[in-house]
Order: structure tokens, then C-alpha cells, then sequence
């Protein structure tokens, strides 16, 4: 039996996210519309006054549509952002500046791009902060509005009103957190590897996906109907009918193992030998806690802070923080949960950091490296932590350590800020400190940091690069980027022998934790807690407890 990803029809890819979908193909394109028509003639001109009337309409009904849906389920914030859209599409100047324009022959999609583009150079080159960042928004509607006129399909993903599968060349976590729930049947992407934060994205959210497609995405770019086959890692553009009827043979198979594994659910694993070994799950935002302990988290292994930074004009507050930290906690409860300072580097713009461009940004100023830096940044989060702190089993962890030296001076920051606290009459909680072992120097430096720490938390995810010098997210380089490398599973040996020498727990919080092959050998290795993408828990809590 031939079922090898290279069949005819089948475009292959990474197998990022489990499971299959067939569905409509949804079209995102990031970058800029070019208009290929620029002039029309005079007399077409009301007719396309008409076209870009009708086109402005359509987007603002979609606008506000997402926008109500967003109110109605408590997103007040992102809510506001879609109204801030619809009053940018109906604004009288830009349509009269449209309309001069067409009344001089330019192409109705032409003329609201570069109206567009003026508005945005207006804004950016305001002194406000906040004003300046609305020139991507009126970029962003100017560009729908065109799309609209010239019937592209490539759209907002905020404005999916069907269940489809998701095509584009890469997907941020903003882009997939911006699909309306249940819309998203499937991402295929033409970049990313198992771990770049598209396929976390969708394991987390259950979702199947192919990735790292290459070029052969343009395959399914014409394509009405899209096969997503994510435990393989293919794709198949307009499926055959016995295609989709094999695809509904192996959806029906999966929920058959799925509702299988239920009963594993909420047991407590152990191995057969009685070693037990918590299995936690990995959270991206708040909004995730409730759906984690469905799938039976006993914990959250790494709680990924950098949702509350991303995608906003300011930095956010204390207070901010310690409501998102708090309710975590409190879902929670007496389950530990491991909140990890912010992780993030040049690749990323933080509002009111400056980062500077890196030629690696991956090797630069990331992770703990940037928190020592920027006090500004790093009390108020740990501050914050400390708060929360009473609210639950809260731990912390500090991202990207390389030495005693770095996570010394950040226990000196963590101390002071719980002190300040005090003298503010500030209650505190307490907070046992771990780092992850991410880096090749901190694995080999186990020794030496074990009895600093309470806990260790092995991110395979980034110790795979840096150990093989492979980029997690460059398709090319698929046969280096698991952890079952011999080099990898060394140092992760050589951090639980020195866990083990110090009496500290050592968890797994990259993807290799939820692997079925990779399991076996982390426990055997002395792993005692292994957190992942929570629909994986079931499976992994069988795996564990069948050694
Ligand atoms: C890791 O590097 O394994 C990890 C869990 O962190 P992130 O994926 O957020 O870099
Ligand atoms: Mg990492």
C-alpha cells in the first residue's frame, strides 16, 4: 500500500497539526494588492463609481459583522478595532478623493490603494504613537475595498464565514487568533516546520495542518476544494470523489481513537512501575485554561506570556498582567502553573522597546537577555506574577538562560520587586523560580544551575536549533529538527542527571513532549513532567501509562 505522502495529486509538506479536513480554500495573502488595471475609460466612469460604492459597502457590512461577533462574545477590545475599520471604509474625504480620482480615469481598485497610501503616510509620519499605528489599518481597509473591486479571494481572516481551509504563505499567531472559532478547518502554509508557532497554534487548537509546502502551494491556490491530511503532512487540491470518501474513512478513525482514549483523559499517569509523571499542557492565552483541563491538564507546563504584548500600541500594565496571571491560577487551582517571562526578539516589534534589526535574531537580544535590559519591561511582569501568585500554584520560569550569571540577576530582580511589594503593603504569594534548559550552554551548565532552581523545563523546540544549528522555522532542514537527534538526547540526559543529582523536577515543554516516539525515552531518561498542546494529553497519559 502506497499511502507515502509523494502520490500523484498530493502536495506534501510538514504533518504539523493531526487529523483531516476537507473544505473550501480560503486565500490569505498578507502582502499588498497590486492592481493590474490602472485606467479605465470615460465612459465607464459612473459605472465603476458604482462598483467602488458597492465594493465599500460590502466590507463595511463584513467589518461590522465581525465586529458584533466579537462584542457578543466579550472581545470588547478587538470589537472596537473592526468599528475603528468600518468608519475608515465609509469616510466621506477618502470616497471623494476616490471619486476625483476616478473622474480622472484611474481604475476605482488603483485609486483606493494609493488614497489609501496617502492617508497611511499622513498618519505614520504623526508624533503619536497611537496615531502612527493606524496607518497599517487604513493600509489594511484600502486594501479590502480593492480586493473587493477586483474579486480577489484573498481576505481578512477576520471576515471567514465559512468553515475552510486555510491556504497562505505563513500564518503569525495574530493571523490565526483572528479566524472566528470553528471557521478554520485546516492551515496550509507554504513556510514553518513542526515547531514554528503556526503548528503549535494548531495543535493547540486541534486543528489539522500541513506546513512547509514550498513553492507547491501555488498548486493550490486555484483550487476550489481542499483535502488537509495533517498526520501525513499532505494536501490534495480539488479531491477526487474517492479521495474525499477515503478522507471521511479516516476522519471517522480518528474520532473512533479519539473517543478511545477518553477514558484516559483524567487519570493520573504513571508507569507501570508506579514512577508518576504529570502531563500539562501548554497555553498561549488566558482563553485557553478551561478548554486545557478538559483534556485532562494536570498543570500548565509553560504558560507563553507574549500574547499580552503583541499586536498593541502600549505595553501592558501590571494590573493587566495580574488579572490574566490570576485567572489562569484560579482555573487551575492547586495544579501547578509555570508562567515564563516574556520571550521575545528582533523578530518581533514590542511597543515601546526599542529593538533594533538584527541580522539574527534568533542569536540576539531575546528572551531573558532583553528582560534584564528593560526593567520597565521585566518588573511590572514579575510584579505582576507575584500577585497572582496568591490566587493559585504559580511557578515562573525564565526563557533563553545561558548561565548562573543571567539567572542569578534575574532571582536579584525577582526579589526586589517582591520586596517593593511588601513595602507597599502588597500581598505576595509564593513562587518557586525555574529556567528552561533551551540552549545548548544552559544544558551543559545543568550542573551548575540544579541547585539554584526549583524546577527545569527542557524547551526542545529551541534547544534543536541551537543544538544543530538548524532554524526551527526554514522547511528545508525537516530531518534536523526533531529532538531525536542523538546530540539533543545527550544534553537532555545530561540535564536530568543533574536534575536528579539536585532532588529538582525536570519537565518537557517543547513539542517533543507530546511525540508518541519521543516519550518513552524522556521518561526513561528521568523527565517527570511533560507539557504539551493539550488535545495531545490523552494519548500521551496512555503511552505513559503502558511503560
Ligand atoms: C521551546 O523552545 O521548546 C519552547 C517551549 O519555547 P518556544 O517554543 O516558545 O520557543
Ligand atoms: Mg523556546
Amino acid at each position: 500500500m502506497d499511502e507515502r505522502p509523494e502520490r500523484a495529486g498530493r502536495i506534501a509538506g510538514v504533518a504539523a497539526s493531526e487529523g483531516v479536513a476537507v473544505g473550501p480554500a480560503f486565500v490569505h495573502v498578507a502582502e499588498r494588492l497590486e492592481p493590474e488595471r490602472e485606467r479605465i475609460t470615460a465612459k465607464a466612469v459612473e459605472a465603476e463609481l458604482e462598483r467602488f460604492q458597492g465594493a465599500a459597502e460590502a466590507v463595511v457590512r463584513r467589518l461590522s459583522e465581525t465586529g458584533d461577533r466579537l462584542r457578543e462574545s466579550g472581545s470588547e477590545e478587538e470589537a472596537g478595532i473592526f468599528e475603528a475599520h468600518v468608519e475608515m471604509a465609509r469616510d466621506p474625504e477618502i470616497h471623494s478623493e476616490v471619486e476625483e480620482r476616478v473622474r480622472r480615469l484611474e481604475s476605482p481598485e488603483a485609486a483606493v490603494l494609493a488614497v489609501g497610501e496617502e492617508y497611511a503616510a499622513i498618519f505614520a509620519a504623526m508624533e503619536d504613537e497611537y496615531m502612527a499605528a493606524r496607518a497599517d489599518d487604513v493600509r489594511d481597509v484600502s486594501n479590502q475595498i480593492a480586493a473587493e473591486l477586483v474579486g480577489s479571494r484573498a481576505a481578512g481572516l477576520e471576515a471567514l464565514q465559512t468553515p475552510s481551509v486555510i491556504l497562505a504563505h505563513n500564518l503569525a499567531p495574530s493571523d490565526t487568533a483572528r479566524v472566528p472559532k470553528g471557521m478554520a478547518l485546516g492551515f496550509v502554509t507554504a513556510e514553518g516546520s513542526g515547531t514554528s508557532h503556526v503548528s503549535i497554534m494548531a495543535r493547540s487548537m486541534g486543528i489539522p495542518a500541513v506546513v512547509g509546502v514550498g513553492a507547491a502551494l501555488e498548486a493550490l491556490l486555484e483550487a476550489e476544494t481542499v483535502a488537509v491530511e495533517g498526520g501525513e503532512g499532505y494536501a490534495v487540491a480539488d479531491p477526487d470523489p474517492e479521495t474525499v470518501a477515503e478522507f471521511e474513512r479516516k476522519r471517522e478513525a480518528i474520532a473512533g481513537e479519539r473517543a478511545a482514549l477518553e477514558e484516559y483523559k483524567h487519570v493520573e499517569a504513571r508507569t507501570r512501575d508506579g514512577r508518576r509523571i504529570e502531563v500539562s499542557a501548554n497555553l498561549g492565552s488566558v482563553d485557553e485554561a478551561a478548554e486545557a483541563l478538559s483534556w485532562g491538564a494536570e498543570g500548565v507546563g509553560l504558560f507563553r506570556t507574549e500574547f499580552l504584548f503583541m499586536e498593541r500600541d502600549e505595553l501592558p500594565s501590571e494590573d493587566e498582567q495580574y488579572e490574566a496571571y490570576r485567572e489562569v491560577a484560579e482555573a487551575f487551582g492547586e495544579k501547578p502553573v509555570i508562567v515564563r517571562t516574556l520571550d521575545v526578539g528582533g523578530d518581533k516589534d514590542l511597543p515601546g522597546v526599542e529593538v533594533h534589526e538584527e541580522e539574527n535574531p534568533f542569536l540576539g537580544w531575546r528572551g531573558i537577555r532583553m528582560s534584564l535590559d528593560v526593567p520597565e519591561l521585566f518588573k511590572p511582569q514579575l510584579r505582576a506574577i507575584l500577585r497572582a501568585a496568591t490566587a493559585g500554584n504559580l511557578k515562573v520560569m525564565f526563557p533563553m538562560v545561558v548561565d548562573v550569571e543571567e539567572l542569578r540577576a534575574a532571582s536579584r530582580v525577582l526579589d526586589e520587586c517582591r520586596e517593593e511589594l511588601e513595602g507597599e503593603g502588597k500581598e505576595t504569594g509564593p513562587l518557586e523560580v525555574g529556567v528552561m534548559i533551551e540552549t545548548p550552554a544552559a544544558a551543559v551548565c545543568a550542573a551548575h544551575l540544579a541547585p539554584e532552581v526549583a524546577f527545569f523545563s527542557i524547551g526542545t523546540n529551541d534547544l534543536v536549533q541551537y543544538t544543530l544549528a538548524a532554524d526551527r522555522g526554514n522547511e528545508r532542514l525537516r530531518r534536523l529538527q526533531s529532538a531525536d537527534h542523538p546530540a539533543v538526547l545527550e544534553l537532555i540526559k545530561y540535564t536530568c542527571e543533574a536534575a536528579r543529582e539536585a532532588g529538582i523536577l525536570v519537565g518537557v515543554c517543547g513539542e517533543a513532549a507530546g511525540e508518541p516516539a519521543l516519550i518513552p525515552r524522556l521518561v526513561e531518561l528521568g523527565v517527570g513532567e511533560l507539557s504539551m498542546s493539550a488535545p495531545s494529553i490523552p494519548r500521551a497519559k496512555k503511552i505513559v501509562s503502558r511503560l
